[in-house]
């Protein structure tokens, strides 16, 4: 059944929607007539982008919306929430999706660390702050979708500052989801989008075409609009390399690191290299 947020004259506003990701839900939610706000960085990239979003929305130009907006900034991201309510009244639909990924290292610069947590964390915190209370009020059914990363479940090495953001995200939104629950009247609900790999512009590190084994921006919000109509709270998505069951398994046994008294990250450490081999292949 259509969720009732992903219908005519809803607001969505997502963050990080000029590009990849996000702009693919924008488009996606622009065809089914519903009022977008796009936040990014960068007056170039939000132009570029709304030419498109108005071709794509059933309401015209009428129904787009563009802000600069840095969501490490708190002061940014509740100017954002006040321009929207201006403009179409409130927010119904939030999607915390603006990330940064340049690459980290154990003992590199703190500032490249602060950066990292400050958008793909900060950024998710200040935006569930400042517009849940208000989509509380508003009365109405409502979304928060938070973009995590399966590497903040699985951690793997190689981006160690990267993969503490995105464990963060994942614990955040875990926490919101039991709070919007919990409060009274409130019809909000919180998911955590776990994309798989996605070609756009944070992956693309030169290539110009889309590798086999990742999916489109379009099929992950294909598949997020498909588990959001299901309830889902893990919108564990798969890509072309990866199936949910491979997923699953790889989730489980970093689970079981701390169950079966393992070093971290056994899955890379060569002592356990045949019994990870092993465990994913088992049923
Ligand atoms: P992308 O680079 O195409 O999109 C990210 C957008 O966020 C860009 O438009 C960028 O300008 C914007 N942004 C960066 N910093 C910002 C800030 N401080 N304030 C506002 N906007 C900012 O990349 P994408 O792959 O579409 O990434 C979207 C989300 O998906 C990110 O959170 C990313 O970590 C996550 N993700 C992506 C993949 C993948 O394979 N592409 C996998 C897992 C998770």
């Amino acid at each position: 059944m259509a969720h009732p947020v992903l219908s005519p004259d809803q607001v969505a506003v997502i963050t990080g929607g000029a590009s990849g990701i996000g702009f693919a839900a924008a488009r996606k939610f622009a065809s089914l007539g519903m009022k977008v706000c796009i936040a990014d960085l960068g007056a170039d990239c939000l132009a570029a982008a709304e030419a498109e979003l108005v071709s794509a929305s059933k309401g015209g130009a009428a129904n787009i919306m563009t802000m600069a907006v840095d969501v490490s900034r708190a002061e940014e991201v509740s100017k954002l929430e006040a321009a929207v309510r201006g403009r179409f009244g409130g927010t119904d639909l939030l999607m915390n999706n603006a990330g940064i990924q340049p690459g980290s290292a154990m003992f590199g610069p703190a500032e490249n660390w602060q950066r990292i947590l400050a958008v793909n964390l900060w950024g998710v915190i200040y935006g569930s702050q400042i517009f849940a209370p208000r989509m509380i009020e508003r009365g109405r059914p409502g979304l928060i979708i938070n973009t995590g990363s399966k590497q903040g479940i699985t951690t793997p090495p190689g981006d160690p500052a990267y993969n503490v953001s995105k464990a963060g995200v994942k614990a955040f939104t875990e926490a919101l989801q039991h709070e919007l629950r919990n409060v009274k009247g409130s019809l909000i609900t919180a998911h955590l989008l776990i994309p798989g790999f996605v070609f756009t512009g944070l992956t693309a590190k030169g290539r110009t075409e889309k590798p086999a084994g990742a999916w489109t921006g379009e099929q992950t919000v294909d598949f997020m609009i498909e588990r959001l109509e299901a309830g889902d709270f893990y919108i564990l998505c798969p890509d072309n390399d990866v199936p949910r069951r491979l997923d699953e398994r790889r989730i489980l046994w970093a689970a079981g690191d701390i169950v079966e008294n393992r070093p971290p990250l056994s899955r890379w450490h060569p002592d356990y290299a045949e019994a990870f081999a092993k465990f994913v292949t088992e049923s």
